[in-house]
């Protein structure tokens, strides 16, 4: 069997690596548009704030090493049609010029996406920089040691918008982060837990310049120098926009079904419209656990599970997508923070009734007293105020306990109540946490809460 999969990143490096695992004598043949194979933006900030030195490094495969492996990779290689019927791919080596078609028996699309553009005047000018794969990492590590660079702006305040300011700001940059909602990380925590870290940023030279819409960039010679608002002007000699992402899917129209956004509507087996033609990763939606819906949840722990799954059933393992929970991590200066599932601040949008719990503790015991031994943590258990169904939680602290996350995505997964989780079984060690974990003792008050 010949397997064409096409983008080399998260999505594409799993459904070859299941492909290899399960059936290593498939014909598999690689395509990555730009020079670099398997580039992993997660590792970004890492690299951008020196603590990985060699921008090459954030990736997890070689062309060398899967070569050696039997697959067929192909750089500077982009696929620009797709003709299901001939089941065939036409190819554009970028390296060389040269076009070519490539047939398959079976496809894989995993395009993902590029970083959105505001459409407003003087998006086109200099120095507006987005935070996506390789080529972008390079431009902006270079502009964390460019002393012309002294006021930076960034757009979008989720995860990424975050990360890029934090570079900056440990770069000695001053930085603003503007947001149209009205508080920065608000999908993925509630205001007890963006109080806190709204004030750490502040704290290292970062301002919040949230609920305000971006009306245009100015410059001056080409060069962007200020960002307007609604509200009020920022002076910019840098800006990163983080303000969404837009599927790569533009030569699929008219080939696959597409969604109103370009998302690639896809089965619960992965397959698309067309036979033979599967799709993964941040180009397609995913089912939430919480709502059993299909959501927009861009994560790699998505394009992974999707890449594995797609391998299976393209080598003729029926197997369904899992649900999940959208957990992710991320760390703001000295706090760690980790959330799952549905946040107060997201049960309107989903359409979800939920009631919430809120734990502030120590992590361990009060006699536990060892030097950064004892952090606070804040702990949020969000559930179905019918039968207590468990939707989702979110964590933070100076010390890190983001993996007390996972145990809630599984139980979201499970549909798990708080009834299971009040008494669960975590364990106890002084050193590491208290006699009841946080998570039973958030369990054990909604559990009050619903009596
Ligand atoms: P993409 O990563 O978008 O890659 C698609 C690839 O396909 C690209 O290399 C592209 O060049 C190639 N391609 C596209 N079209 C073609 C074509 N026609 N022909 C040939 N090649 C093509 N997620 C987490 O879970 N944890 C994190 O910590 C995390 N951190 C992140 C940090 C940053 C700064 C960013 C930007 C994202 C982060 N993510 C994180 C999200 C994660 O990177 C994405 O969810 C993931 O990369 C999606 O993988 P994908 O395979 O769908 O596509």
């Amino acid at each position: 069997m010949k397997v064409i999969v096409v983008g080399s990143s998260h999505g594409g490096y799993e459904t070859v690596r299941g492909i290899l695992a399960a059936q290593p004598d498939t014909e598999i043949q690689w395509y990555e548009q730009g020079d670099f194979l398997s580039f992993l933006s997660c590792g970004m900030q890492l690299y951008l704030e020196g603590k990985v030195k060699d921008v090459n490094n954030v990736s997890y495969a070689t062309p060398t090493d899967m070569r050696a492996q039997g697959v067929h990779v192909y750089l500077n290689s982009e696929i620009s049609q797709v003709q299901p019927d001939q089941h065939q791919v036409h190819v554009i080596d970028h390296a060389t010029g040269q076009e070519r078609d490539e047939s398959y028996d079976k496809l894989v699309l995993s395009v993902g996406a590029v970083p959105a553009v505001l459409p407003v005047p003087g998006h086109d000018l200099k120095n507006i920089y987005a935070m996506r794969g390789r080529d972008w990492a390079i431009k902006l590590k270079a502009k964390t040691v460019d002393p012309t660079v002294k006021n930076v702006v960034v757009i979008g305040s989720g995860y990424i918008g975050i990360e890029a300011a934090e570079v900056f700001a440990k770069a000695g940059m001053h930085v603003t982060i503007i947001d149209l909602l009205p508080r920065l990380l608000s999908l993925y925590l509630d205001q007890e837990f963006t109080d806190v870290l709204t004030k750490t940023m502040v704290d290292h030279g970062i301002y919040p310049a949230v609920g305000q819409s971006i009306q245009s960039f100015e410059g001056q010679d080409g060069h962007v120098t200020k960002v307007v608002t609604d509200q009020a002007e920022y002076a910019a000699d840098l800006v990163v926009t983080a303000a969404g992402i837009r599927p790569a899917t533009g030569f699929l129209k008219g080939v696959v079904d597409l969604d109103a956004h370009g998302l690639i509507k896809i089965n619960e087996h992965l397959q698309t419209s067309q036979a033979d033609v599967y799709a993964v990763g941040d180009a397609t939606l995913v089912p939430f656990a919480p709502t059993g819906k299909l959501n927009r949840i861009a994560l790699a722990t998505n394009a992974r599970r999707q890449g594995r799954i797609a391998a299976k059933n393209l080598l003729g393992t029926p197997i369904a997508m899992p649900a999940v929970s959208g957990s992710s991590a991320l760390s703001v200066f000295d706090y760690h923070f980790a959330s799952t599932g549905v946040k107060e601040g997201t049960s309107a949008k989903l359409g979800v009734d939920c009631a919430s719990v809120l734990v502030t503790d120590t992590i361990r015991p009060k006699f536990v007293t060892t030097e950064n031994g004892n952090a606070k943590v804040w702990f949020k258990l969000t559930y179905d105020p019918t039968d207590g169904r468990v939707l989702g939680a979110q964590i933070m602290s100076t010390a890190d306990v983001t993996a007390n996350i996972n145990a809630i995505s599984l139980a979201v997964q499970l549909k798990a109540s708080v009834y299971d989780l009040a008494y669960a079984d975590f364990f106890f060690q002084p050193g590491f946490d208290r006699p009841w974990n946080i998570i039973n003792v958030a369990a054990q008050k909604a559990v009050q809460h619903l009596n």
